[in-house]
């Protein structure tokens, strides 16, 4: 309700009109039955109630008119139905680009896209046919029961208790209906999430020559999901075959009964075929209350399943206090950082302190695991820095909007996730109008000039699945050249050096030096070569920091970082002698 509630005026005039839809269908029956009543006094050499004129007049006006009503009304509620489902998915959209690393590790990516699409589906089509489905319920037996009241009581009164026990019946398959097609849901979900997954690991399955298994394993999940469709076939088609059954079960009773009224003389020929019509119209909303238990099941089950994203809060909150400054110069403060992920046993960052003054150049070295990836995440709030732990120019990090955090800090990933877009996208991708000049700047100081110009379109050749493949190189320096044409006070760089060749990094470090002057950089390599730059080296292991100084200073300790400078440059005059 509260999501449909913006359009309840649409909703009212809407379930309005069919309840004066219901009011001409009626009166057609009506004059439907005077009519073959009055064939019967024409026959009989007597005039009726009303002219051949006049009812036939009537009944075009009736019909018309319903038809007039009816095309509204479902127009009407179909649209609150579109602009609901509209609404859900920006505002889906919205929270799921919200969320932390948290929230995707609860629900699958292939999960939201079911939930996105089939979900939302599901509560559309529950607005658009379910509401009218739902008012055709109160108003067929208001009009009909009435309606048949007015001929005949007792006949009505014989055929009404019958009602309930369809309806009951009715009511009863569609929950069996809804239990089925929960289970349909639920499969289907299952699979798209295989299928994501296995799609994007493609190319594994295929180094790994695992076709076979996984269509095996696909084999399994498609199974039960066409076995859950196969149950849904089989209750479905039970219902609608005791639907008619049904039916002509009241039939019979109308012939039987009625027709002994009209021997009787109790009623008209015209109001036997009026009982007919009236009971087809009772009938109407049972058949339909199966179809609405099942919507509103669906439907209920769709929004469960919607709301659990709509209403997780972002690990991540954007609660600046406002007395941050506006533009951060790059100083930072450190102070016995820790970081443990959500339910890991072991700290990733332990205690970390550091200073890095405005304008500085660091670099962070250590093994895999030790920690650099989290630490630089946690400048940023890419995760849920701890308070009081950071400071970005004397203001806990936490105070500052994230708008401005991330976008002041300019970050490059380890792993150069690049969208099927052309290049000048990817990498003005924060402004589309940025102007071509500026991004081949950008692409200048990352290396990358040689490589666009040998593409089709330059700048504009579409890189990706559906365009020019990159390698692992140009994908970093694409990338790289992203993270560098905002120009930020402080740059961090995650291991993007790492498909790049030595002495293209050379190259782009000997720039980055020049670029950056007075601006803050934080890198983080593996490489001596790209560190020994840098101001000042922190070395990381298991989430401390066990050595800190430049270059020369962490040489002269003869410690671990001396020790990697060995085995590098030791590993460079090999490669040297054996080319
Ligand atoms: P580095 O970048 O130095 O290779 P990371 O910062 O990526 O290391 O990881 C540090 C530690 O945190 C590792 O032990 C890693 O297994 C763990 N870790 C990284 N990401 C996650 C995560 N999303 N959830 C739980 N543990 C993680
Ligand atoms: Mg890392």
């Amino acid at each position: 309700m509260p999501i449909i509630k913006q359009y309840q005026v649409q909703m009212y005039l809407g379930l309005f009109a069919f309840f004066v839809a219901r009011f001409f269908e009626v009166s057609t029956y009506y004059l439907v039955a005077e009519g073959i009543d009055l064939i019967g006094e024409l026959f009989k050499g007597e005039t009726g109630e009303f002219t051949v004129t006049q009812i036939t007049v009537g009944i075009i006006g009736c019909v018309f008119a319903r038809f007039v009503v009816v095309s509204y009304a479902r127009r009407a509620i179909r649209r609150i139905g579109i602009a609901v489902s509209y609404d859900l998915r920006q505002s889906l959209y919205r929270s799921v680009l919200t969320q932390g690393p948290e929230f995707f590790a609860k629900i699958s990516v292939g999960d939201v896209m079911t939930r996105a699409i089939q979900d939302i589906t599901l509560i559309q089509r529950f607005i658009a046919f379910g509401l009218i489905a739902f008012v055709i319920m109160i108003y067929a037996p208001l009009f009909g029961v009435s309606a048949m009241l007015m001929k005949s009581a007792s006949l009505t009164l014989l055929i009404v208790p019958l009602l309930p026990v369809i309806f009951i019946y009715a009511v009863k398959m569609a929950d069996e209906m809804g239990r089925s097609s929960r289970e349909v849901q639920q499969k289907l979900s299952e699979l798209s999430e295989h299928t994501q997954e296995n799609l994007s690991g493609i190319r594994t399955i295929q180094a790994q020559v695992q076709e076979e298994n996984e269509v095996a394993r696909f084999w399994e999940t498609n199974n039960e999901y066409a076995n859950a469709f196969y149950e849904q076939a089989r209750i479905n088609s039970l219902m609608s075959a005791w639907m008619p059954f049904f039916a002509s079960v009241a039939q019979l009773v109308i012939v039987l009964y009625g027709g002994h009224q009209v021997m009787t003389g109790q009623i008209s020929v015209g109001d036997l075929v009026f009982f007919f019509a009236c009971l087809s119209m009772l009938l109407q909303p049972i058949r339909m209350a199966g179809m609405l238990v099942m919507l509103v099941q669906r439907a209920a089950v769709a929004s469960e399943r919607l709301f659990e994203i709509l209403e997780s809060e972002p690990e991540i909150q954007d609660v600046p206090t406002g007395d941050t400054p506006e533009v951060i110069s790059g100083g930072f403060e450190l102070r016995d950082l820790s970081y443990t992920y959500p339910g890991a046993a072991i700290a990733a960052l332990r205690d970390i302190n550091l200073t890095i003054q405005p304008g500085e150049s660091i670099a962070i070295v250590g093994r895999i695991g030790s920690g650099k990836s989290t630490l630089l995440k946690l400048f940023t709030r890419m995760l849920n820095t701890p308070r009081g732990k950071l400071l970005v120019d004397g203001h806990d990090v936490n105070d500052y909007p994230l708008t401005q955090l991330r976008g002041q800090i300019s970050q490059v990933l380890q792993d150069a996730f690049l969208f099927g877009e052309p290049i000048f996208n990817n990498i003005s991708y924060d402004d589309p109008e940025r102007h071509l000049e500026l991004v081949w700047d950008a692409a200048d100081s990352a290396s990358l000039r040689d490589s666009i110009e040998e593409f089709p379109l330059q700048m504009n050749t579409v890189v990706g699945e559906r365009g020019v493949t990159l390698s692992g190189g140009q994908k970093q320096r694409t990338a790289l050249a992203r993270g560098l044409i905002r120009n930020a006070p402080v740059l961090i760089l995650d291991d993007c050096f790492s498909s790049v060749d030595t002495e293209t990094e050379e190259h782009i470090l000997s720039r980055l030096k020049r670029l950056r002057e007075g601006k803050t950089t934080i890198l983080v390599s593996h490489r001596i070569s790209t560190l020994r730059h840098s101001d000042r080296i922190i070395v990381l292991d298991e989430g401390e920091i066990v050595e800190m100084g430049s270059h020369e200073e962490l040489l002269a300790k003869d410690g671990a970082y001396a020790q990697l400078e060995r085995v590098q440059t030791l590993g460079e005059e090999e490669e040297v002698l054996a080319g």
